[in-house]
This record gives structure tokens, C-alpha cells and sequence, in this order.
């Protein structure tokens, strides 16, 4: 088994979180991906994620009818702040060792790594499968403290398009697969300052999430939101 974990606020899911999870499905041929919305932030500040409950609905909604979909209550369902290093314990342990862990990631959200919890642990734990988004570069990987020398030649190869994918062997026998990927534009920042002000969405967003949003008058405050770290 082959099973991808791709995590997020997903405050809203949009497409290109869909996509993401699709288009890695295919190239890596995996049996299953898990879209992990995080949870409520442990003290509730005033003005941050939508609730959980909504996100979760969301994504839901934006993944039914892709039978390789799936949405994991796991970290929603826990009283504290999870960190993607337990995440990762509780679904190795959950699925076994007959099952490969993919931890799928936008490379903006990568290039965080070393302020995670455990980070070189997560690394050899699962797989990492890095993915471009737009306006950001491969070749910033090389000034990652947590990660190995990574040849520069090859970075600035996937960033000018001249290939798809670089594999990295990581210590614990783990790979990290960098996989450039169709840009798509969508964030959910962005949408929901469309929101807010009223904008057009111009199908960023699944027409099922566009209506649910809708129904349940999520992100139409004016002020704007403090952004929980991942
Ligand atoms: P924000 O706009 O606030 O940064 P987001 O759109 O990145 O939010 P998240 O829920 O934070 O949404 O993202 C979950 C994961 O999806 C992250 O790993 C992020 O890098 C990745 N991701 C989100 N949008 C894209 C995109 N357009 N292309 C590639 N990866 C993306």
C-alpha cells in the first residue's frame, strides 16, 4: 500500500489542493491519498481558521467522487495543536509496515520545514513529495538546514522546467521527490480576501465548496485573520 498524507488548514480547500492530491496520485501511483485538515487551534483566538467542522465538510465535498480521496478526521478530532511528526506516528502505526507513507507538500509550506517539530525525524519516518507552486524555487531547497546537500545543477534543472521530477535518498531509507506540477494560481489567503470583498471567485474553488461557503456565510468578516503556523 501506498498512501499519501496531504495536510493543510484547507481554510478553504480550492482546487489546486485537489489537484495537487490527484496529479501525485497519478505520477506515483499511490492506492490512496488522506487530505488532513488541521485542527482548531487549541485557545480559539478570536479572528483565526474557520472551524474545523466547516473545513472538514469542505473537503469532503471537494473530493467526493474521487474514490482515491479520502478526508482523515485525525488531527480535527485531537483536543491539542497537532504536530505533523505525531500525525505521522499515528498513521505508521495505523497502517502498518506493510504501508509506504507519502508526505505530500507545496514547496512554500517546505521551505518551513526546519521550524517543525522533530523536523529530521519526519523526514526519515515517510517520504516526502515536494510540489511547485507558483513563485517559488526549487533551488531555495539548497539553504535548508534540515535537509542534505542537494545538487544545485538539478535544482535549477526542475525550476527551468528541464525535467519533472528529482529524486534525494534521505537517511532512514526515505526519498525526497521533488515533482514540478502545472502551475495553478489559486490560494485560499486569496480567496477569502475575494470573499470579504465580495470579489469574483472565478472557479478557484470546487462549485460545491462556492455554495457551501455561501450557505454557512464563512470568511464575510471585514477584518482580517491571523494565520495559524502548520
Ligand atoms: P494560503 O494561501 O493561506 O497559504 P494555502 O492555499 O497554501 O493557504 P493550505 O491549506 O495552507 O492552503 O495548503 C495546504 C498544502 O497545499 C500546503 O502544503 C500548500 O503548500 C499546498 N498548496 C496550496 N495551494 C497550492 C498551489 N496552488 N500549488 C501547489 N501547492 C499548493
Amino acid at each position: 500500500m501506498k498512501i499519501g498524507l496531504f495536510g493543510g488548514t484547507f481554510d478553504p480547500v480550492h482546487r489546486c489542493h485537489v489537484a495537487v492530491a490527484t496529479q501525485v496520485r497519478d505520477r506515483l501511483d499511490l492506492d490512496r491519498v488522506l487530505l488532513i485538515p488541521s485542527g482548531d487551534p487549541p485557545h480559539k483566538p478570536l479572528g483565526t481558521l474557520a472551524p474545523a467542522v466547516h473545513r472538514l465538510e469542505m473537503v469532503r465535498l471537494a473530493i467526493a467522487g474521487e474514490s482515491f480521496l479520502e478526508a482523515s478526521e485525525l488531527e480535527i478530532r485531537r483536543p491539542a495543536k497537532s504536530y505533523s511528526i505525531e500525525t505521522v506516528r499515528t498513521l505508521k502505526e495505523q497502517y502498518g509496515p506493510g504501508a509506504e507513507l507519502f508526505f505530500l507538500i507545496g514547496l512554500d509550506a517546505f521551505l518551513e520545514l526546519h521550524t517543525w517539530k522533530d523536523a529530521p525525524s519526519l523526514l526519515s519516518l515517510c517520504h516526502f513529495v515536494v510540489v511547485s507552486r507558483p513563485l517559488c524555487r526549487f533551488a531555495a531547497l539548497r539553504t535548508l538546514p534540515v535537509l542534505p546537500p542537494l545538487d544545485p545543477i538539478a535544482l535549477a534543472h526542475i525550476d527551468s522546467q528541464g525535467q519533472d521530477r528529482l529524486d534525494f535518498p534521505l537517511t532512514g531509507g526515505t526519498s525526497l521527490i521533488l515533482l514540478a506540477l502545472p502551475p495553478c494560481e489559486a490560494s485560499a489567503t486569496d480567496i477569502r480576501r475575494r470573499l470579504r470583498a465580495r470579489l469574483p471567485l472565478s472557479n478557484l474553488l470546487p462549485a460545491s465548496v462556492e455554495s457551501y461557503i455561501i450557505q454557512h456565510r464563512l470568511y464575510q468578516e471585514a477584518s482580517d485573520r491571523t494565520r495559524v503556523e502548520g
